[in-house]
């Protein structure tokens, strides 16, 4: 169907399975923002607050932040500055309560319902990204030390920054993570029904996935690809 409203595009996917290679990707194709709750949260951990602290405390362990927390940021992000071609959340809504919220939001704003991207991947492909991530101290940047490594080694192509592994990138706190993502998938799966869900093989290199997304979005969101 075509849309010229503006869509949320969700992905929903494991830790490590290319939701914010994916989600960049596609935002800078399709000319819209990206917006992760992950990113929101580590943000907020920095804070030198009680908040900060209590948000540091949960990301270290890698428990799921509370929903109120979450759906509050989500809503203040959305209400003061919707693109008009849309954008894509990354890491939102990964409970049932999260997905409830967002779809009353998007409602309320005169938006249609999500696209919502499902991007599969193997335990075994899932632990080996996860443990080679690295992350770009100063200005974020993505690496994972065999399928993107740096130029530069050790640091940022970007800016020289340090590659630093994030907290919750450890073998524990990865396999904590994954069940949390097991428990909360199959519900919201469920909660948008398969006939939304658009599941994507995400086991292959980096740009066959995008080419695969691109071709089962492309019926939804022929709008935003025809003035991309
Ligand atoms: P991510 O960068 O998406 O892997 O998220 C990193 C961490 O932030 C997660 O392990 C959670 O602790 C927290 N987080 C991010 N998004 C959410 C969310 N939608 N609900 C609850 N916690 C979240």
């Amino acid at each position: 169907m075509k849309s010229e409203s503006a869509r949320v595009v969700l992905f929903l996917g494991a830790p490590g399975s290319g939701k914010g290679t994916q989600s960049g990707w596609l935002a800078a194709r399709l000319g819209i923002p990206t917006v992760s709750t992950g990113e929101i949260l580590r943000t907020a951990a920095k804070r030198n607050t009680a908040e900060g602290f209590r948000i540091r405390q949960l990301l270290s362990t890698g428990t799921l932040v509370d929903d109120q927390t979450v759906c509050a940021a989500v809503e203040s992000r959305l209400r003061q500055d919707m693109p008009r071609k849309g954008l894509i959340l990354d890491g939102f809504p990964r409970t049932v309560h999260q997905a409830e919220f967002l779809d009353t939001l998007l409602d309320s704003l005169g938006l249609p319902r999500p696209v919502v991207l499902h991007l599969d991947v193997s335990t075994s492909g899932l632990l080996r990204r996860l443990t080679g991530r690295r992350q770009c101290a100063v200005c974020g940047s993505v690496y994972n030390l065999t399928s993107k490594p740096s130029l530069r080694g050790s640091r940022c192509q970007k800016d020289g920054g340090a590659l630093v592994q994030r907290d919750d990138d450890t073998e524990g706190v990865i396999l904590r993570r994954m069940a949390d993502f097991q428990a909360t998938s199959a519900p919201l799966i469920a909660y948008y029904g398969p006939s939304v869900v658009v599941r994507v093989d995400g086991d292959h290199e980096p740009g066959a996935v995008a080419e695969a997304i691109l071709h089962s979005i492309a019926p939804e969101m022929a709008y935003q690809l025809a003035v991309a």
